[in-house]
């Protein structure tokens, strides 16, 4: 579990021989604790730079040392295994994550996970503002996208407040996923979802307008679902390009075409001219074709190939924590906040 942070109530501006030996014994500290657990040479590369750009932050050597005397506990959402990192908006958010002291690729991977949280309440093209504050808690994985979100707080001139998104893993469901405050999930969710469990929409068509589908985050063999009674019209063409697929005809509304790319297999029952009913089980979630790693990618479209946004399409809803979960999301949430470089 996550230790609060006791020294936050040392609030005393500290004097310059305090901050630089505070700041030295952290870099000390933190080496010390970190160095030994992070294995793969690129995160503890930025972890590094992480610490550099930490230092340097006012609030930093203030709390940051007993931070780091704690024993490193195994449980992974822990004081010693988060990282904090801050910095203003000032053009493209990649750019606005170098600035604030990351090396570029770090930043670009970091950046690009908060923008895909971001997304859901922002329109980051016409939404961020010079001037807007950004405030993360993450954590080095050891898979592709180098980190994880565990927090995140963005203050924003435009709209004259903040937006909070906290990682939180309800027992019981598979994936942990974000949620605001209130313990409302972040990303809006679609009635009749091919994918009944995913970690993660990581791509939208407002986020990428030339690709023309959502993407759903899942491990390879995840079911896929038929989300209306349909007829099948092709299967598997151009594997290069989309691995494992199909596109079917929804009845309900006959001038729009479905597809579902990047699949691991299909199930027998897909064959084309086939009506199946909602809920068939169509196949599994892969990473064929042209996917760096596992997804669906959904595509909905026109017969005459105008994109239509999947979230206009489905009905849509928002998820809320149950009533039994609140408490326990609520201290979560709390202890995350006192982890935040500016509280
Ligand atoms: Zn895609």
């Amino acid at each position: 579990m996550i230790r609060k942070n006791r020294s936050m109530m040392r609030r005393a501006t500290p004097s310059p021989m305090v901050i630089m030996a505070g700041g030295a014994l952290f870099m000390a500290l933190v080496a010390l604790v970190f160095w030994p657990r992070n294995t793969r040479p690129k995160a503890l590369q930025g972890s590094l730079n992480l610490q550099r750009a930490s230092v340097a932050a006012p609030s930093q050597p203030v709390h940051a040392p007993s931070q780091a005397q704690e024993p490193a506990a195994a449980e992974p959402v822990s004081a010693n295994g988060l990282k904090t990192f801050q910095t203003k908006i000032n053009g493209p958010l990649s750019r606005s994550f170098q600035r604030g002291g990351l090396e570029r690729k770090q930043a670009t991977f970091l950046s690009a996970l908060a923008a895909r949280l971001l997304i859901w309440r922002l329109d980051l093209r016409r939404e961020l503002r010079r001037g807007d504050k950004i405030e993360l808690l993450y954590r080095p994985v050891d898979s592709q996208s180098m980190f994880e979100i565990i927090a995140m707080r963005y203050t924003s001139t435009k709209h004259n407040r903040s937006y909070a998104f906290y990682r939180y893993q309800e027992p019981g469901r598979r994936f942990a996923a974000y949620y605001d405050a209130e313990g409302r999930e972040i990303e809006q969710k679609l009635r009749n979802s091919p994918l009944r469990e995913y970690e993660q929409v990581t791509s939208i068509l407002k986020m990428r307008p030339k690709h023309k589908g959502v993407d759903f985050k899942a491990p390879v063999g995840t079911k896929l679902y038929l989300p209306f009674r349909a007829r099948v019209l092709r299967t598997t063409w151009n594997f290069r390009y989309n691995g494992n697929c199909l596109e079917v005809v929804p009845l309900h509304k006959p001038n729009a075409r479905i597809m579902f790319l990047h699949l691991q297999k299909l199930s027998s029952k897909v064959k084309a001219g086939r009506v199946l009913p909602a809920g068939t089980i169509l196949g599994y979630v892969g990473n064929t074709g042209r996917s760096t790693a596992p997804h669906l990618h959904y595509q909905i479209m026109t017969r005459r190939g105008k994109v239509i946004d999947p979230f206009r399409f489905h009905e849509t809803y928002m998820r809320t924590l149950p009533e039994g979960q609140l408490a326990s999301f609520q201290q979560h949430r709390r202890q995350l906040d006192l982890q935040f470089p500016n509280r």
